[in-house]
C-alpha cells in the first residue's frame, strides 16, 4: 500500500522559519557533522524526514529538538543549503506552538500583528490593575516606601500570586503535554525497550538522570561542546553563544532568587545594604541579564552569525522584555542609594508590569524551553540509562 504523504506539515512548519528542507536529498551529512548528535539520538536528518513526509506527531514528539542548540555546524556544511540548524529551531517553534492548547504560542510565531496586539493588551491590563488602588504618582524626591505607596504592595502582592498560579497552570498544561508526546514517541537506533511484564520504577536511573541534567543545565556542557566546534575564526569567550545565553539564563535564575528571598525574608519598602547578600546576588543576576540581553540583540542586529540572522518578532520582544526587566530593575536600586525625583515611580510601575508579563508568557514564547529543554534532556538519560541496567 502506498504511503501518504502530508504536505501541508512542511508547508505549515515553513511559518516557523526560514529553512528549505524541500531542497534536502537526505545525504546524512548533517547528523554525521552534528557535534551532539550520538547513535540513539540521532538528528537532525531523521527529524527533517519525519517533515518531509508529513508526520507531525513524530516532529512535535523528538526529544531530539531540545537536545540541539543551534551551532548550525549543519547548515553550514549542508551540500543543499537546506539550513537544517533552522529547521531544528523552526521544529522547536512548531512543537511548542503543538502542545500549546490555547493557540497563542502558534499566533505569537506568526503574526507580528497578532504579537504586538498581545503584548499591548497585556501590558496595559497589568498597568490598569496595578494603579487601580494607587492614591497618585509620587511627588518630590522618591523612596522606596513612596514607591509602595504609589503602587501599594498589596496589589502586587496579590497581582503576583494571580499571575504565578496562572503561569503555573499554563505550564503544567502544556508540559504534560510534551511528557505525553515524547513519552509515547518511538526511540529508533536500538535503544527502545522491549514489552516486558509490570515492575517497579526503575527511581536510580531516574535520580541519576536528574544528576546529569542539572549538570547540563548549570554546566552548559553540551552547549560548550556545540559553540567550541565553530570553525577560525575563534570568538572570545564573552561574546560566545553559550556565554552569552549561560549570561542571560544564570542572570534569571539569580533574579528570581533574589525576588523569592526578599519575599520571605524582607520587610516590604525597607532598606538593605548594597553588600547585603541577597542585594548583591540581585546586583549581580541583574548585571549578568542585561549584559547578555544586549550581547544577543547586538548579535542578531548585526546577523553575526547563522543563529542571529533568523529573528521573528517574538524573539526581538522577548530580548526585549528582559533588557527592559534588567534596565529598570537597576534603575529602581539606584532609587534605594541615591535621592531620585518622581519620574522613577513610572520606571517601577514599567518593571513590574515588564517582570509579570514575562511570567505570564512562558508556555509560550521560547522561554518555554527553561522548562522543556531539560526535561528533554532527563527522559534521554533516563531511557538510556534504563536501556543500558536492562
Ligand atoms: S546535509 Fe542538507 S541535504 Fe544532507 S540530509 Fe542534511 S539537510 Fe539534507
Ligand atoms: S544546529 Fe548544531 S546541534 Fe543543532 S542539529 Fe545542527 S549541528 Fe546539531
Amino acid at each position: 500500500m502506498a504511503m501518504r504523504i502530508d504536505t501541508s506539515v512542511l508547508r505549515d512548519m515553513k511559518t516557523f522559519g526560514a529553512f528549505d528542507i524541500s531542497a534536502c536529498f537526505n545525504c546524512g551529512n548533517c547528523t554525521a557533522v552534528c557535534p551532539l548528535s550520538q547513535d540513539s539520538v540521532a538528528f537532525p536528518r531523521r527529524m527533517i524526514r519525519y517533515a518531509q513526509l508529513g508526520q507531525k506527531a513524530n516532529v512535535v514528539a523528538s526529544r531530539e529538538l531540545w537536545l540541539c542548540y543551534y551551532c548550525a555546524e549543519c547548515s553550514d556544511t549542508c551540500p543543499r543549503q537546506a539550513e537544517p540548524g533552522e529547521f531544528m529551531a523552526s521544529a522547536r517553534r512548531f512543537a511548542i506552538a503543538g502542545f500549546d492548547p490555547t493557540t497563542i504560542a502558534r499566533r505569537l510565531c506568526r503574526s507580528a500583528t497578532f504579537t504586538c496586539a498581545l503584548l499591548a493588551a497585556v501590558f496595559a491590563a497589568l498597568l490598569v490593575i496595578l494603579l487601580a488602588g494607587s492614591p497618585g504618582g509620587p511627588t518630590g524626591r522618591v523612596t522606596s516606601d513612596a514607591l509602595l505607596t504609589f503602587v501599594p504592595y498589596e496589589t502586587i502582592h496579590w497581582l503576583g500570586v494571580g499571575v504565578g498560579v496562572v503561569a503555573l497552570a499554563l505550564t503544567v498544561a502544556t508540559t504534560v503535554n510534551l511528557l505525553w508526546a515524547i513519552s509515547r514517541a518511538p526511540t529508533p537506533g536500538g535503544l527502545g525497550l522491549p514489552a516486558r511484564q509490570a515492575q517497579v520504577f526503575p527511581l536510580a536511573a531516574a535520580l541519576n538522570a536528574v544528576g546529569t541534567t542539572l549538570a547540563e543545565v548549570f554546566g552548559q556542557m553540551r552547549y560548550r561542546d556545540c559553540d567550541t566546534e565553530k570553525p577560525a575564526p575563534p570568538v572570545p569567550l564573552p561574546l560566545r553563544r553559550w556565554f552569552v545565553h549561560y549570561s542571560i539564563m544564570m542572570g534569571m535564575i539569580g533574579l528570581a532568587l533574589a525576588t523569592a528571598l526578599d519575599y520571605f525574608f524582607k520587610t516590604p519598602g525597607s532598606y538593605v545594604p548594597l553588600w547585603s547578600p541577597v542585594r548583591l546576588l540581585g546586583t549581580v543576576a541583574g548585571a549578568f541579564l542585561v549584559y547578555g540581553a544586549t550581547i544577543a540583540v547586538i548579535q542578531r542586529l548585526r546577523k553575526s552569525d547563522k543563529y542571529s540572522s533568523h529573528s521573528l518578532l517574538s524573539d526581538w520582544l522577548f530580548l526585549g522584555l528582559l533588557w527592559g526587566i534588567g534596565v529598570t530593575g537597576f534603575v529602581l536600586e539606584l532609587a534605594d542609594y541615591a535621592s531620585l525625583s518622581s519620574w522613577v515611580g513610572v520606571v517601577f510601575l514599567v518593571h513590574i508590569a515588564l517582570a509579570m508579563e514575562l511570567i505570564l508568557l512562558l508556555p509560550f514564547t521560547k522561554l518555554a524551553h527553561i522548562v522543556y529543554r531539560p526535561l528533554a534532556i532527563w527522559f534521554t538519560e533516563f531511557r538510556s540509562l534504563r536501556a543500558t541496567n536492562d
